[in-house]
Formats: structure tokens, C-alpha cells, sequence
């Protein structure tokens, strides 16, 4: 079955009923790229930039950065690359970053917040993001946006990045698509305005489930509840991912809960096309689109709204 699997990766997955889907890979290292791509990955949904900066002293400099996304887009053969910026804070400290002891990580200074305030090291991950953008097939994507505050200062950034290669002379594409994960709750209450500035939206549901209910997502004594399969998480995806397909703007879902194959169904009952999970799961999901009906899957999940336990999904989707 594996086997069989596995040759059929590369193919496109499309339901029986003619559905078309996008399956993408998480990644966080050019190796990881290849193994995607081997996988059939149609293109990186997310690559985790944090991993370059961990385990060292100083901060990656620009041309150490720019030769990595390069071999991550080179393994990728010309597929899009949607490359997330430095997410760092909560579970992922890096002591030469300099963020103070905070008693509360995970609501702190994290991702987009820290290079709001960091601007020279976010500079640096956007000058190579920019420059990489002239040759390859890349989208950036803000981490931990919660205000629409945030992705104009970041654009803003952006742009005085661009004017400084312009003034360089250093070629980048215009057209380079941004976009920011949809992983803080106040983001659902805002997408039609937030669409106005931005190509595409990536949901993790690791901490959109995280904030929506409280939990931290690493504490054990708590792993039992702690479920994207909540039935607030659910209603929380249905409306994301409508508002995305109201706005007509690009919706993908890059959290744990996109490579687990029991949720395929229920994600494509909500109107989600494009999946990104690690690449060795590609295939079984791919597997599991070629053998279902968009049309039946809205048919049996129409009651989603209804659902009041973890319970209830669980059953629902087994
Ligand atoms: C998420 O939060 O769902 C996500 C994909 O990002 P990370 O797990 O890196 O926080
Ligand atoms: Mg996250």
C-alpha cells in the first residue's frame, strides 16, 4: 500500500468528483525541501526560517540566509515556496535574540511582535527574502499576527527593504506575494479588512487552538483536551476559510491537523483546497482526496455547527 502510495505522489490529488487539491510541506531545512518534493509536495506551504537561528551565537547574516532559501527553492525545482519570517518566542528561545524573561512566553513577544521591535535582524531576513524573489518562486508569510497594525509596519519594512535595493541596484520581484498565518483568534474578527493588504492567509491550527482554548499547547497534564478537533476550533477554520473565499483571497492550513487523514474530509466539507503538512504524510493525504466526494463529504458534515463536544467530532470524523 505504501509502495502504491508513493508512486501516485506526484500525480495531482483530485477527488472523485473532479475537486482539485494543492498539498504542500512544511519544512524547516533544504533537506527536508528534498524529501517534500520526493514525496510529490506541490510546492513548501511553510518553511520554518526560526531553525536557522537556533543553536549559534549571532544572528544569521544575509548571505548566509540567502544561500539557504536559495537550496530550498533550487530542491524545490521551480514550485512556490511560501517562506515564513523568523518566528521566534513562546516555545522557541534564542538567547542571543535578547528577549526579556516574560511570565507569560506564548502571549508574549513572539514572531511578527519581536521584528516589530527588532527591525535590523528583521531587515536582514527580508533583504535576503527580496533578493532570493528576483530568481525564484517565493511568497513571505508574517507569523503571530493579531492586528492589522502589524502587517502595515511590516509592509512598511518591506518597502524601505525594496528602496534600499533599488538605490543598490539589486534586482528583486515586485510581485513577490505576502501573506501571514491566521494563528491568533482577534484575526477572525478582522479578515475582510486585513484582505485588502495581503495575498494569502496559511491557518495553524497548533496555535489558533492553543489561544482559542486556552491551553498551553505543550503542557501534557492537558494534551487530552487539547485538540483542533474542538468543535469552537471547527466553527473558528469555517469561518476563516469563508471569509478567505468571500474576500478572494488565497486559504491554506499549514497546522497539525492538515496531515491528520481523518480530518481530510471534514476540511474539505469547509471549502479548504490547499493542505501543507510534512512531506512523508503527502502521499497518504493525496490517497485519502482521490478517494472521497467533496459533494457527499458537505453532505455528511453539513451539521458541523451542532457539534458541542471533542466527542462528538471525533466520532463524526472516524
Ligand atoms: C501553527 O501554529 O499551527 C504552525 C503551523 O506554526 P508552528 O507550529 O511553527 O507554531
Ligand atoms: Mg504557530
Amino acid at each position: 500500500l505504501f509502495k502504491e502510495r508513493f508512486s501516485k505522489a506526484k500525480l495531482p490529488a483530485i477527488s472523485s468528483d473532479d475537486v482539485e487539491f494543492k498539498i504542500l510541506a512544511n519544512v524547516s531545512s533544504p533537506k527536508e525541501a528534498k524529501i517534500a518534493y520526493t514525496n510529490g509536495a506541490d510546492g513548501i506551504g511553510l518553511y520554518r526560517t526560526e531553525f536557522l537561528y537556533m543553536n549559534r551565537e549571532t544572528p544569521p547574516k544575509e548571505e548566509e540566509q540567502y544561500e539557504i532559501y536559495k537550496q530550498v527553492c533550487e530542491n524545490m525545482h521551480g514550485l512556490p515556496v511560501t517562506i515564513r519570517t523568523l518566528d521566534v518566542g513562546g516555545d522557541k528561545p534564542i538567547p542571543y535574540l535578547g528577549i526579556p524573561e516574560e511570565s507569560n512566553p506564548f502571549l508574549g513577544l513572539r514572531g511578527i511582535r519581536y521584528c516589530l521591535q527588532n527591525t535590523e535582524i528583521f531587515k536582514t531576513q527580508l533583504r535576503a527574502l527580496c533578493r532570493i524573489s528576483a530568481d525564484y518562486n517565493i511568497r513571505i508569510m508574517y507569523p503571530m499576527v493579531g492586528m492589522l497594525e502589524e502587517v502595515l509596519a511590516a509592509n512598511t519594512l518591506l518597502a524601505e527593504v525594496r528602496y534600499e535595493l533599488d538605490q543598490e541596484n539589486i534586482a528583486y520581484s515586485k510581485a513577490m506575494e505576502i501573506g501571514i498565518m491566521v494563528e491568533v483568534p482577534s484575526v477572525t474578527f478582522i479578515l475582510p479588512q486585513l484582505a485588502k493588504y495581503l495575498d494569502f492567509l496559511s491557518i495553524g491550527t497548533n496555535d489558533l487552538t492553543q489561544y482559542l482554548l486556552a491551553m498551553d499547547r505543550e503542557n501534557t497534564l492537558l494534551s487530552k483536551n487539547y485538540s483542533a478537533l474542538h468543535p469552537s476550533v471547527i466553527n473558528a477554520l469555517s469561518k476563516i476559510i469563508d471569509g478567505a473565499n468571500k474576500e478572494g483571497i488565497e486559504v491554506s492550513l499549514c497546522g497539525e491537523l492538515a496531515s491528520n487523514p481523518g480530518a481530510t474530509a471534514l476540511l474539505s466539507a469547509l471549502g479548504l483546497r490547499k493542505y501543507s503538512m510534512s512531506g512523508p504524510v503527502i502521499p497518504r493525504i493525496k490517497d485519502a482526496i482521490r478517494n472521497m466526494d467533496v459533494s457527499n463529504n458537505k453532505e455528511e458534515f453539513k451539521g458541523f455547527a451542532e457539534w458541542s463536544t471533542l466527542d462528538m467530532v471525533k466520532k463524526a470524523i472516524s
